[in-house]
């Protein structure tokens, strides 16, 4: 469950109170559960599930939300393991230092990993962290001074003055301690500023960095952070044992950690802990039922767990958790952004200063020359027209100039500097934003939420600051500069609805909230009345004069030859690639050429 996806109703307000009480039933049975005298072998399972749950929450957040995939979580709990195992009796250190040597192994091994492969595309990471698990499991077991495949014995416990965590009941507490504030830190996470870039991962890349989100970073982070989960579930794993051997962090656990992931349902922060539990008692009940049934020649509990988690992504691909998550609150965001100081905003350009000079830019698929050496120039104030048939080059065009595509040729300036080789992310931290023609947002976060991903360089809150919550002066700022923009175009009633749910008109009209919410100078809009009806588009006429005369220039791509022709300036025709010709509307209408061009191809 998303934290602020959830769209407040009628309905789900009635029954919080219920919720309420049963979400806090159930972390009260947690606190009291080791006082009550239930068998030692109950308390040692959920202790297994809590440290299941924070390596799977670790993997919610990288694959669920974040769509990278890691099988080698395994390792960096070993890593955690050993640290400690090997630091605490070879050389008589604190387990708590050791947490920290360990912490900072991992780290670092997790960036080594990340760094290399994180930017290249999809299928290195899986495969890179399949090879990461096998050697380090492989040194795990073949290493003297770690005891090879008999590991290292004699473990002390953790102890913190004079509490011992082994005595008794005790490492419980540790154990679903650290899991409840993992927990809860990424729920706050998600609910952030990063927290939205983390999620706009998984919707591609493009529309992320268009708005100024460093993809590469927020990948690497979350890397990071799904191994330093895995590596404190080691640490406490270590010393919950006393002992550790190579086993439990080869590649069949780096599986089946994320089998518990997906089990759980890969979106949830909470649904790791379901997926553990689920995990592990499953497997207990199969280590004595599979070998009374076919022997015990194999390792059978991977083959049902494979064919389970098939029939979990065929059946139930978002797992377990939207069947519990109706017993949990929904987390709803109050609306307490109204007083929030607004967002300083960047100073715009003199009416008639040179905005974009675009010279002679080229782009080639191959053979097929898409655009063919195109030169145009904006003014600041002006509301330009690129009007073209399919397939003219248009939307290519725009992903030149914003950086999205690499150019075959040619230069692009703003403002006077040369923004040709930036990347869309620069592009648009200098004051140019963009809508896409295909819209590109993420239907599981609120209307709210995709524009304020918008604001994403106007604030500067990073991961630690969500986990802690002190980023909540930053959101409520951005909140209001989100609600602001989609007020403006005419979207306040639907703030809270989920992106996914609207109509396509109104997708295109949150993207244009969103690209204003970047604060630009200037804008670049793909189609933006397509989809919409007629009382609809002259309200955004409306709305888009009234960023003229706030100073913010257009450069609007259409179709709707009266919308086009009573909004703009100017006007730039494309036809297979090259400029046609440029002039007013009246110019343009007038143009026998530009007749031919549709004529010619359109009807
Ligand atoms: P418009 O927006 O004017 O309709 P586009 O810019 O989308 O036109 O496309 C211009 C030409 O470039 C079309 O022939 C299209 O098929 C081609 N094209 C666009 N993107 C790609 C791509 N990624 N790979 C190959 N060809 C492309
Ligand atoms: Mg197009």
């Amino acid at each position: 469950m998303e934290p602020a996806s959830a769209a407040p109703g009628a309905g789900r307000a009635a029954g919080v109170p219920l919720r309420t009480a049963i979400f806090g039933a159930f972390v009260a049975l947690a606190v009291v559960l080791p006082q009550l005298p239930v068998p030692d072998f109950w308390i040692t399972q959920a202790n297994y599930i809590g440290l299941y749950a924070l390596v799977a929450m670790g993997l919610v957040l990288l694959t669920g939300v974040a769509g990278l995939t890691s099988f080698g979580q395994a390792a960096f709990v070993g890593i955690g393991s050993y640290a400690t195992a090997y630091l605490s009796t070879s050389l008589g250190l604190s387990p708590w230092l050791n947490l920290f040597v360990g912490l900072a192994l991992t780290c670092l091994s997790a960036l080594v990993l990340g760094w290399i492969t994180l930017r290249m595309s999809g299928h290195y990471l899986p495969l890179a962290t399949i090879a990461w698990c096998l050697a380090l499991n492989y040194t795990m077991a073949n290493m003297e001074w770690l005891g090879k495949f008999d590991g290292i014995l004699g473990v002390p416990p953790i102890t913190l003055g004079a509490l011992d965590f082994t005595e008794g009941r005790n490492i419980f507490y540790l154990i679903w301690g650290a899991a409840l504030a993992a927990a809860v830190a990424l729920v706050n996470l998600l609910d952030s500023r990063a927290g939205r870039a983390i999620r706009a991962l998984n919707g591609g890349v493009v529309m992320a960095e268009a708005m100024g989100v460093s993809t590469f970073r927020y990948k690497v982070q979350v890397f990071v952070i799904a191994a330093l989960l895995a590596a404190v579930s080691g640490w406490l794993f270590a010393h919950f044992q006393r002992t550790v051997n190579p086993s439990p962090y080869g590649i069949k656990w780096g599986i089946e950690y994320l089998i518990m992931a997906v089990i759980g349902g890969v979106g949830s922060v909470w649904g790791a802990f379901a997926g553990a539990a689920v995990v592990k008692l499953i497997e207990d009940q199969l280590q004595v039922l599979l070998p009374s049934l076919i022997g015990t020649a194999g390792n059978f509990e991977i083959v049902v767990f494979g064919i389970a988690l098939v029939l979990v992504l065929k059946y139930a691909p978002q797992g377990l958790w939207p069947y519990v998550s109706g017993w949990v609150p929904a987390p709803r965001r109050a609306r307490d952004w109204a007083e929030a100081p607004l967002l300083a905003e960047r100073a715009r350009p003199a009416p008639g200063e040179a905005l974009l000079e675009v010279d002679m830019v080229r782009k080639q698929f191959g053979g097929l020359v898409a655009v063919n050496d195109v030169s145009f120039a904006i003014r600041a104030g002006e509301i330009c027209g690129l009007i073209g048939p399919n397939g003219a080059g248009k939307s290519t065009t725009f992903n030149l100039v914003t950086g999205v595509l690499a150019k075959s040729g040619g230069t692009v300036r703003f403002r006077g500097e040369d923004i040709t080789a930036l990347r869309s992310r620069e592009i648009a931290r200098r004051g140019l934003s963009r809508t896409f023609q295909h819209v590109r947002m993420m239907p599981g976060m609120t209307v709210l939420e995709n524009v304020a991903l918008g604001g994403h360089q106007r604030g500067r809150s990073g991961a630690i600051r969500a986990m802690l919550r002190l980023d909540r002066a930053e959101e409520r700022r951005l909140f209001r500069e989100a609600e602001r923009q989609l007020a403006r175009i005419g979207m306040a009633g639907q703030v809270h609805e989920l992106a996914g749910n609207l109509a396509l008109g109104r997708q295109r009209l949150m993207e244009i909230a969103r690209a204003l919410c970047t604060d630009p100078v200037l804008l670049l809009l793909d189609e933006p009345a397509a989809g919409l009806r007629h009382l609809e588009k002259q309200a955004l006429a409306d709305v888009l004069r009234q960023l003229k005369a706030e100073g913010v220039s257009l450069l609007l791509v259409e179709h709707d030859m009266d919308f086009v022709m009573n909004l703009t300036d100017r006007i730039v025709v494309m036809e297979f690639g090259t400029k046609l010709m440029e002039g007013t509307p009246v110019e343009v209408q007038a143009s026998p050429a530009v007749r031919a061009a549709y004529l010619g191809t359109e009807h």
